[in-house]
């Protein structure tokens, strides 16, 4: 066994680490804002050029970094360290365009590699999150192309998405299937643009579909493959959620430690309580446990094996680390007292925008649902063992 970073991780994460502390001043704009300028968003996506970290995710002859996803975890976790969700800056193109048509794939996807257009994935409705079965988005066939109608809930980056990828029922079967679909297509609205808990750097809209036509060419994959489609990426994603969260918290539990070195009170600085130590250590394991894990399934991931295992393992670092990542932000947060409270302080800022991360891409009680699956169905084994290799 080796745990340690290979010349090439470690120049990665010190890369990954250039290019965070180049958004970082952004980041106050963003909080009081909510949200950048099209120039800042300009600025920061030629520094993302710059850095050669673009569509980490897609292969390098399409134009991205071709990152494997260990290599991936180790730049998400530098860029978790970011508030206002300015990791999301960095575009990685969802992995399901993978499954492209070549035109589909110069038309959407490799503008989209270049920086150029942005996707935004458009699954949930209103009655249909933790269960997508129960969509009630419809495409039927007509002519050469689709009718779609329905409405789609928190799409993340709706507001400048060029395109959305939308999960809808193809008629009269209801096969599940995904759709490319312009933004700008007749028939596509935003009915609400919701506030939420956290400051995003992008909005997360509502949208209608009333009518929409779309030709043959815009399903993405098969008829009826919607949910491999997607369920391959939740799986990879859940592991980026995994390393920016523990990116954040490290972020967090320095300044904490900083602070609980510089503040006084009762004629002591804080860090010479036990109570303040205690809280203090219990963030060191949590941060160092669950990046540990994180990369040791990110490397399971690097190396392949069964995707029904690797599904339920992502599911187990998906639910770990951003469990105890909000408790070591929460930890923080109590260090820094009231000023802990206020915007201005980025750990207030991370103990805001970690929340979501036990909700969004399966919320933590669906992670305990997909590891039990696992182990009703093919047991422990898989979720307990190390892998071995030759
Ligand atoms: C900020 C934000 C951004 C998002 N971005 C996107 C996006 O870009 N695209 C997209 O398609 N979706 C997006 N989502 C939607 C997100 O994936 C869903 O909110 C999430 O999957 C949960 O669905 P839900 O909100 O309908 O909650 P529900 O499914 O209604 O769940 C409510 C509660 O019940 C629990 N629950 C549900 N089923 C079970 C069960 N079987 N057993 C036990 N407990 C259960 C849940 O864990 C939760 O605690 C986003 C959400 C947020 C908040």
């Amino acid at each position: 066994m080796q745990f340690a970073y290979t010349p090439r991780l470690a120049e990665l994460k010190e890369r990954a680490a250039g290019l965070t502390a180049k958004i970082m001043p952004y980041e106050e704009e963003c909080e009081a804002q909510n949200g950048l300028t099209p120039e800042a968003l300009a600025a920061i996506r030629d520094e993302v050029l710059a850095s050669g970290l673009q569509a980490i995710n897609m292969p390098v002859e399409w134009g991205g970094a071709g990152l494997t996803v260990l290599e991936q975890v180790v730049v998400q976790e530098e860029l978790g360290k970011l508030t206002g969700a300015l990791w999301d800056t960095v575009w990685r193109p969802a992995n399901c365009l993978r499954a492209a048509t070549p035109e589909q794939r110069s038309r959407y996807l490799l503008p989209g590699i270049q920086g150029r257009c942005r996707d935004a994935v458009a699954i949930t409705e209103a009655d249909a999150g933790s269960d997508p079965s129960g969509i009630r988005t419809t495409a039927v066939p007509d002519g050469d192309g689709y009718v779609i109608n329905g409405e789609k809930w928190f799409v993340t980056v709706g507001d400048a998405a060029d395109f959305l990828i939308v999960l809808a029922n193809v008629q009269p079967s209801g096969a599940p299937t995904l759709f490319l679909v312009d933004k700008d297509t007749p028939g596509v609205s935003v009915t609400r643009t919701p506030r939420y808990t956290h400051t995003f750097v992008y909005e997360h809209p509502e949208f209608r579909f009333e009518d929409v036509r779309v030709g043959s060419g815009a399903v993405l994959g098969e008829v009826g493959q919607g949910y491999e489609l997607t369920r391959d990426w939740f799986t990879e994603e859940r592991l980026m959620i995994g390393a920016r969260t523990i990116g954040a918290a490290e972020r967090a539990l320095r300044l904490a430690t900083d602070w609980a070195g510089d503040r006084v009170q009762g004629g002591e600085p804080l860090i010479n309580r036990q109570l303040i130590q205690g809280m203090l250590a219990d963030s060191v394991v949590d941060i160092t446990t669950n990046r540990a894990f994180t990369h040791q399934v990110a490397w399971e991931f690097t190396e392949g094996g069964d995707r029904k295992l690797l599904h339920a393992r992502a599911a187990t670092v998906k639910l770990a680390a951003s469990e105890a990542s909000n408790r070591v932000v929460d930890r923080c947060q109590q260090i820094f007292g009231g000023r802990g409270y206020m915007r201005d302080q980025p750990v207030e800022r991370l103990w805001r925008e970690l929340r979501v991360d036990r909700i969004w891409e399966g919320t933590s009680e669906i992670q305990r649902l997909v590891i039990a699956n696992e182990i009703t169905k093919r047991g422990l084994d898989g979720l307990l063992s190390f892998a071995t290799v030759d």
